[in-house]
């Protein structure tokens, strides 16, 4: 057994959050037709949105890179605005933010993406960067997205600066959020993303993405898998089935309470991540915390959009 909890705060300082990935510009449909609404997400952005929400007292972080153009000012801005602390987001000078553009079909939704050359694929490139944005941090927040988006050499330099984080006790935070589109081919993704979470204390993975990619024929399966991967906790989402978890081997089910209507499950994942790390650092009991984060994902699958605001007063008592 480890001695240090998973989530323990600093005693004498706010406890500092940081995710690290690429937010784009959303253009969602509006009701008059060929009109659109813009605004920020992406998934490790999203996440830290609901920390934000969920922990006001922590320093909530975003590690990433944008350009410097106006657009990217305003994305900045809007993270600032909301208390993130925007000051380890780099800037390029030749590139801008990534973009997808949603469409809708009655009623289905298909995204379009130009997020190839965003500054974001370079948050990695220099190593120095990275460490500097992880010294004073205390839990450090990735996602298969961003592993996808790097070069080999700049996810290289990200593994290095986990590393030495990890081994300067942080906790490594990784939902490997499965998108083939972004691998250059399948082996690379499945041997990337064991590499993440092989890089992390708490792997947060996603049932219907893992049975499709790595063949898991059950949650117990991802978790076995996972386990091999020497993470501490591992906690399995499944849509409206039961939420699995094997946490410093303790294992068993939680199953999420149903939702009348689903509106939009966008980020239904991202806001669960949010609700189970704020949850493990006010409860000892992992079934809480995943409670917790279950109650979180059911408000944002029952509204519109990635990045809702959390009524505090349905989330019970961690
Ligand atoms: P992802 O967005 O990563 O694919 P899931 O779809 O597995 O993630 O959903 C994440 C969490 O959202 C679930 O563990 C559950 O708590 C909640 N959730 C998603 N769909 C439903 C649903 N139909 N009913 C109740 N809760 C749901």
């Amino acid at each position: 057994m480890h001695s240090k909890p998973l989530l323990s705060g600093p005693v004498s300082k706010a406890m500092c959050f940081a995710t690290i990935g690429e937010c784009m510009v959303e253009m969602a449909p509006s009701a008059a037709p060929g009109q659109f609404t813009r605004s920020f997400a992406g998934d490790t952005f999203n996440t830290l949105w609901y920390v934000r929400q969920l922990q006001p007292d922590w320093q909530a972080r975003y590690v990433s890179r944008v350009g410097q153009d106006q657009i990217s000012d305003e994305m900045v801005q809007m993270m600032s605005g909301i208390g993130i602390d925007t000051s380890h987001i780099q800037r390029s000078a030749d590139r801008t933010v990534g973009l997808y553009l949603i469409s809708l079909d009655a009623g289905e939704r298909s995204f379009s993406y130009w997020r190839s050359q965003s500054a974001a694929r370079q948050l990695a490139d220099d190593p120095n960067l990275l460490n500097a944005a992880f010294s004073d941090a205390d839990v450090l927040f990735l996602s298969g997205i961003t592993l996808a988006i790097l070069s080999g050499q700049a996810r290289s330099h990200l593994f290095g600066a986990l590393a030495s984080a990890r081994e300067a006790g942080k906790t490594i935070v990784f939902d490997p959020n499965l998108r083939p589109k972004l691998w250059s081919d399948r082996d690379q993704m499945r041997q990337t993303i064991m590499q993440g979470a092989a890089a992390s204390d708490i792997v947060l993975p996603s049932f219907e993405e893992e049975a499709e990619h790595f063949g898991d024929a059950s949650p117990e399966g991802t978790i076995t898998r996972y386990r091999a991967a020497g993470c501490r906790s591992i906690v399995v989402k499944d849509g409206g089935a039961a939420v699995s978890y094997w946490h410093e081997a303790q294992t068993g089910q939680v199953v999420p309470e149903p939702v009348s209507v689903v509106v939009d499950t966008t980020s239904a994942g991202d806001s669960f991540n949010a609700g189970f790390l704020a949850g493990l650092a006010q409860t000892a009991s992992v079934e809480d915390a995943i409670d917790r984060a279950c109650r979180v994902a059911r408000q944002v699958i029952a509204q519109r959009g990635a990045l809702v605001t959390l009524d505090m007063s349905l989330l019970g008592t961690p």
